[in-house]
Formats: C-alpha cells, structure tokens, sequence
C-alpha cells in the first residue's frame, strides 16, 4: 500500500479547516446538499487530493465551460467507471513515484459518484476497485435518490413509493416503484474483506461526514463512504430544508450513520442513540409528507413503509444494516 495522509479528527464546526477546495463556480440547484457534499469531502481531504468525478449532477452543474468550482485536480470519468478510474488514477500515482518521475508523497485519490454512478452502473467497478489492497482507493456515493442529473429518474437507491419520471403517479397505479432500496455500503462492508473501511454518513451531520472522509483517507487502501444528499429538485422541497431533511431521514430512520473500521461496526449520531434506545426514532410520516415525491401515498401505503422500517430496526441481525440471522439450530 502506497504511504497515507494523517489528518487530525475535526472537533466541531469551528476546528473545521478554512481552505475551500470546492467553492464558487458550480451550477447545482440551489439548497443543493451533493454539492454541500463535494465542499465537506474535499475540506476533509485538502489540497493534496485527486477527484475523479462520474457522470451526474456533480459532473454536469461542475464542469460548465470556462468554469469549475474544483480548486483541486479533478476528472471527469464515464457513468460506470468510477471504480476503475480511481483505481487507475492510484495505481499510475504509485508506478510514478516508483520510478521517481514525481515526489514520494501522500496524495489522496477519491473518486465521487451519484448513486446511479455506483451503486448501479458502477457497482462492478467499485466492487473491483474495492478488492485492491495495494492501492489507496476512496470510493464516495453522494446518494440523491435517483438519476437526478437526467430529469430525476428512478434508481436502486430511490426510496419505495416515491414519484419520480419513470415511476409516475397514475390514476390505475398509484405506486409504480415498490422496490426496497438497495443497502449499498452494508453490501460493500460484508462483500469485501480487503477493504478496511466503509462508512455511511449525511450532509446534515457534516463533523461526522468530514472524519469519516479523513478516517477513510488515512486507513488507505480501497475505502467506501455513502452519503445521503436531500435533493430539492429530486425530492421535492423547499431548498431552504435540505438540511433539515436530512435530519429527518436519519432521525426516522430512513438512513443510519455507521462505520465499519476492521470489521467492527460503530454507529454515529442520531442512529447511536436510536440503536441504544436512548432516543425514539421518528415516525416517518413528517418525512413523508414534506416531499412532494411522496405526495400521492395514502395512510395505508405511509404504514407500509413505517412497518418495513420497524422491521429493519428491530427484527434485523444488525440493526438497520444486515438482516442476516442464524437460522436456530445452525450453530453449535
Ligand atoms: Fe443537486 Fe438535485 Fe439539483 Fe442535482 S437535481 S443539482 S442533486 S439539487
Ligand atoms: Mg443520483
């Protein structure tokens, strides 16, 4: 494994490091919480960073001509190739230093993604990516919920029940998308013993969100972090409540911020204290009924979901995370 950076641990809001790596110059909706993302992410990693960016909003609203809000090298890299191109980024920085062409430094390599980018198109390249020890690799999913950049289309992290163009509200089918989303980083955490780190986190909770980032970073090897990113144009809302949004969804349990460091398993803020039993978790209506994507639910199809999500916190082996158990009688 190449050599790593060591970061301190951010203690607050205050003690966050001033230098913007990502600042003015984008064209994200306003109240946009992946581009908050992209600002909390490259804050955390500083300037001697590397971005490989996937095709999505965070392409497309960055890369306006004759302007970019990247004040870091930054590359664009097909829909499905995020996972090899931060590999390939890795590997070349590596094969340089080695001959000697550059300086023997840390540089940090983080590829960034929709979720579109990695946990459907990309998922086989950032599951390779993620098997290579030898190369510090971070994979980070800014999770919006659908394929926001094409008109809001429907993806595998797209939440059941929501409205989007391709599952639309109809007068014959009132839910047209009744898939469960996908649990992309507890998938990456159990399928991949190389990788040392993987992290779920939100842009409402940017501390955790940044030192997630810095732990990744200086871990090394191949790391993951997905990331929840309310999404005013996708979703729905004000933008003036992204934040807020996001608060929502972990706190009703929508999402859970954990981290999994050598294959032990920690949770973060609210979902810590949900999973002590020292705070209630929301009932998800609120969430619910302040999206417009979710407007067309009725009572019955809000229970469903509340239903599903008392299951996934309570019945599953890991709460919220994996719903493996040991069928009785298995072990000894
Ligand atoms: Fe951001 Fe959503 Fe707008 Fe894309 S569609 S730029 S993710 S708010
Ligand atoms: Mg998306």
């Amino acid at each position: 494994m190449t050599m790593t950076m060591e970061f301190e641990r951010i203690r607050g809001v205050k003690a966050a490091p001033l230098p913007e790596m990502y600042t003015s110059g984008h064209r994200t909706c306003q109240g946009c919480d992946s581009a908050l993302n992209c600002r909390y992410v490259a804050k955390a990693a500083g300037p001697r960073s590397i971005v490989l960016g996937a095709t999505g909003c965070m392409y497309v609203a960055n890369t306006s001509y004759y302007s970019t809000p990247w004040a870091i090298p930054w590359m664009h890299t097909q829909l499905g190739a995020t996972g090899s191109a931060t590999l390939g980024v890795s590997v070349s920085l590596k094969v340089l230093m080695r001959k000697g062409k550059i300086k023997n430094e840390p540089i940090n390599v983080v590829g960034i993604g929709g979720d579109g980018a990695i946990a459907d198109m990309g998922l086989a390249a950032v599951s390779a990516t993620l098997t290579w020890p030898e190369y510090n690799s971070l994979i980070v999913m800014y999770d919006n919920e659908s394929y926001a950049n094409t008109g809001v289309q429907v993806s595998c992290q797209t939440p059941y029940g929501a409205h989007t163009t391709f599952s639309p509200v109809g007068t014959v089918k009132r839910i047209m998308h009744k898939r469960w989303k996908k649990n992309t980083a507890a998938m990456m955490a159990a399928g991949h013993p190389e990788c040392r780190y993987v992290a779920s986190a939100c842009t409402a909770y940017p501390i955790d969100l940044m030192n997630k980032v810095r732990r990744a970073l200086s871990i090394g090897g191949p790391t993951f972090v997905a990331i929840l990113c309310p999404c005013p144009k996708g979703w729905d809302f004000d933008p003036r409540y992204s934040h807020e949004m996001g608060e929502m969804a972990c706190k009703a349990g929508m999402w859970a911020n954990w981290e999994m460091m050598d294959g032990k398993l920690t949770f973060q803020t609210p979902s810590s204290g949900i999973i002590k039993g020292m705070v209630e978790r929301a009932p998800v209506t609120e969430y619910l009924q302040r999206q417009g994507r979710f407007d067309h639910l009725i009572k019955e199809d809000i229970d469903h979901i509340q239903k599903q999500l008392d299951k996934i916190w309570g019945e599953w082996g890991i709460p919220a995370i994996l719903p493996f158990k040991v069928a009785e009688g298995e072990l000894a």
